[in-house]
């Protein structure tokens, strides 16, 4: 081993941000597999990873919510008081845990940007609620994390690109109308055509694919697209919604990706943004597999991409440290 692998093995290469109450919202048999967090979370202590890899968010300030969403929806979701069609369009049980779920994920995505930028990727096991509006919630996500953390960290000044890499199969229709007409941010997705959401509010570059395409299609697509648009838009942040539901077989997507496919994504993806030192903030968002292995085992190949990009990253940015010190 070369003194630089040395210096880089002591420790995990990112942060991962989990809190253990990811799982208390028990939603029973809903398709929305919260569990998916904590066997994530168990299998990374399995291989080794440390506890003080993980970071314990806090619940989001109202005040980093009120930027981004209505005051009259974030009442009423405080206080329960939602209308029968606020909840069916959530897809979620109302249960009183719910409120403290959502505020913690806000509050995990928000230090899963600070972190990023701090030590260049950072990965929330959770995150990419990217179907909640200004002023209701959709498809499981009451409030949008990913737009929360982006702006509070540009209204601390932190941050003036950022760009929003969204590979969930579902097109991220919340994050699209809340930036609307904006100039200040690039928001890049690949998602299924024909499937939720009916309306698709147009990002600044976006992919449509259709049922049956599969890892060909992807991937030319993104191959084609990330290192064009990070070379003209030059971000100063990357928020990457890892989604494992292009997957095939999910239950609420029709892609036929496989599981190379989806790590060859997430390589092209982030090893691009780290080769140019561009910081990460990564969320797992969506995942439906009809067996619950087959999405944890995407979200670790994620997690197995993004240590492989931090450590090429890290590794060049030693080599230069020590090459400029003789
Ligand atoms: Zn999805």
């Amino acid at each position: 081993m070369g003194l630089i692998d040395r210096l880089l093995s002591k420790q995990y290469p990112f942060r991962f941000i989990y809190s253990s109450e990811y799982w208390m919202v028990d939603l029973g048999r809903h398709v929305f597999p919260v569990r998916k967090y904590r066997l994530i979370y168990e299998r990374l202590l399995a291989q080794g990873v440390r506890k003080d890899a993980f970071l314990e968010p806090a619940p989001a300030a109202d005040e980093d919510i009120l930027r981004v969403h209505a005051p009259k929806y974030v009442r009423k979701l405080q206080s329960g008081d939602l209308s029968r069609s606020e909840i069916e369009a959530l897809e979620l049980p109302y249960l009183p845990e719910l409120t403290r779920f959502v505020w913690l994920h806000m509050g995990g995505t928000i230090l899963t940007a600070e972190t990023a930028l701090r030590e260049g990727l950072a990965l929330h096991i959770g995150g990419g609620f990217h179907h909640a509006f200004a002023d209701h919630g959709e498809g499981f996500c009451a409030l949008n994390d990913t737009v929360i953390a982006v702006e509070k960290l540009r209204a601390e000044g932190r941050i003036a690109r950022p760009m929003i890499i969204d590979l969930d199969v579902h097109q991220g229709n919340g994050t699209a109308s809340l930036y609307a007409g904006r100039k200040d941010v690039f928001t890049y997705s690949i998602h299924q055509m024909d499937i939720y959401p009916a309306e698709k509010p147009p990002g600044t570059l976006d992919v449509g694919l259709w049922s049956g395409d599969g890892d060909d299609q992807y991937l030319a697509a993104l191959r084609a697209d990330i290192p064009r648009i990070l070379n003209e838009y030059k971000p100063d942040l990357v928020v990457y919604l890892a989604g494992a539901d292009p997957l095939a077989g999910d239950k609420l997507g029709g892609l036929t990706c496989s599981l190379a496919g989806l790590a060859e994504r997430d390589r092209i993806v982030l090893e691009e943004v780290r080769a140019r030192g561009i910081p990460v903030a990564v969320e797992l968002a969506g995942g439906y597999g009809r067996d619950l292995e087959d999405t944890v085992e995407a979200h670790m190949n994620t997690i197995q991409a993004a240590r492989r990009a931090q450590r090429a990253a890290r590794r060049m940015a030693l080599r230069r440290r020590l090459t400029n010190g003789h």
